[in-house]
């Protein structure tokens, strides 16, 4: 890191001190955010308290003339689609905390138009950007409200899942989520984007790094609880009988391709098992990886680089990573 940055960051961090409810902290273990528990310190790690923080950290940056383009900037939800280097982040990782993670009614919309009073509506929900996503299904489930059944089991955060467009069994943010609040890093300016405006596809949306989700509203409809219930329990049993669970790693690694699954492709090229330094394949599900005690974050991406390769030789396909490396890692030895 340039002294430059290094000191435009105590400038950022010495910023915060008053009036900040929030976290700064200088020198992060930033492992310890992230279900892979790899990778180095973050040189500012910072936590808003509420929105107020989130408008006075994008000052401060802009004061310390710090943005995406000179510095690496990271938001943060809980590090369930991420692999920091080992090298760490030598920037800023803002983590919406516990301050941002609330559940409300947010009122209701006809799903007709035109539709009698008492017909069907759709009831919107709004939580802040750090709810996780089970917390979120089950508070929906818990009053009959269905299209968020398939999130009850993925480990990731509403800002996260948003910014992810996270999705499972053939249903995505995109089918529920009704807009965004978007605070812009760059622009100082907080914006609720609706869904259209954020583009959201396959894993992936127009967010960037300087583009901090701070809360979403989702459409729900109205359902059976009993089978909301039934649907959720019956997710949760499917994932506790074919991945290997929440800890040390990042759920898929690859996007699936058009028409077949990563998965499948990784296994039938003979990869299940295969292992770099302390991180393999796992064997209940060949697109998960886990690390095992004294793995290097830097052995996840080799990892993934040989498989990759490996399966373009053995089936012409290339696939593409879904998982998020952050940071410096070295490229693989020829
Ligand atoms: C066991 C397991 C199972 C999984 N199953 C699934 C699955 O079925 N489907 C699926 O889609 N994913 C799955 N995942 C991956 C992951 O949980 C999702 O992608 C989740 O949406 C990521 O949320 P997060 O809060 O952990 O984001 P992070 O991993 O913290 O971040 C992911 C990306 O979002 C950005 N980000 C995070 N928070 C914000 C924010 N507030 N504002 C702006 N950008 C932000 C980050 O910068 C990063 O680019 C799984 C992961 C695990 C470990």
């Amino acid at each position: 890191m340039s002294r430059a940055i290094a000191t435009a960051l105590d400038e950022v961090a010495a910023a915060l001190g008053e009036g900040f409810r929030g976290v700064a902290e200088r020198d992060y273990p930033v492992a310890t955010s992230t279900t892979y528990r790899l990778g180095g310190r973050a040189a500012l790690y910072v936590e808003p308290g509420g929105p107020d923080d989130v408008a006075r950290l994008g000052r401060a940056l802009r004061e310390a003339g710090i943005d995406s383009a000179t510095t690496p900037i990271l938001p943060l939800g809980r590090g369930s689609n991420l692999v920091v280097s080992d090298h760490g982040l030598p920037g800023v990782v803002i983590r919406m905390g516990a301050a941002a993670s609330w559940i409300e009614p947010a009122g209701r919309a006809l799903l007709d138009e035109g539709a009698a009073p008492g017909a069907a509506a759709e009831e919107w929900v709004r939580a802040g950007a750090a709810t996780s996503l089970p917390q979120l299904a089950n508070w929906s489930a818990r009053r009959g409200l269905t299209g968020l059944e398939w999130a009850v089991a993925i480990p990731g955060s509403v800002g996260g899942a948003v910014r992810m467009n996270a999705g499972a069994y053939g249903s995505e943010m995109s089918d529920v989520l009704i807009s965004a609040s978007v605070f812009d890093l760059c622009s100082l300016e907080l914006e609720d984007k609706d869904r259209t405006a954020l583009e959201l596809r396959y894993r992936t949306s127009i967010l960037t790094e300087r583009h901090l989700v701070v809360a979403a509203t989702f459409g729900l409809g109205p359902g059976d609880r009993r089978a909301i219930r039934a649907q959720m329990n019956s997710h949760r049993r499917h994932r506790a009988d074919t991945q290997p669970g929440g800890a040390n790693n990042a759920g898929s690694v690859f996007k699936n391709p058009p028409g077949d699954s990563a998965g499948r492709l990784v296994e039938s090229s003979g990869l299940k098992g295969r292992r770099v330094g302390g991180v393999r394949v796992s064997d209940l599900h060949a697109n998960f990886f886990v690390a095992e005690p004294g793995a290097h974050a830097q052995d996840v991406y080799d990892l993934v680089h040989m498989v990759r390769a490996v399966v373009y030789e053995r089936t012409g396909i290339d696939l593409e990573p879904e998982i998020r490396f952050v940071g410096r890692f070295s490229e693989a030895a020829e």
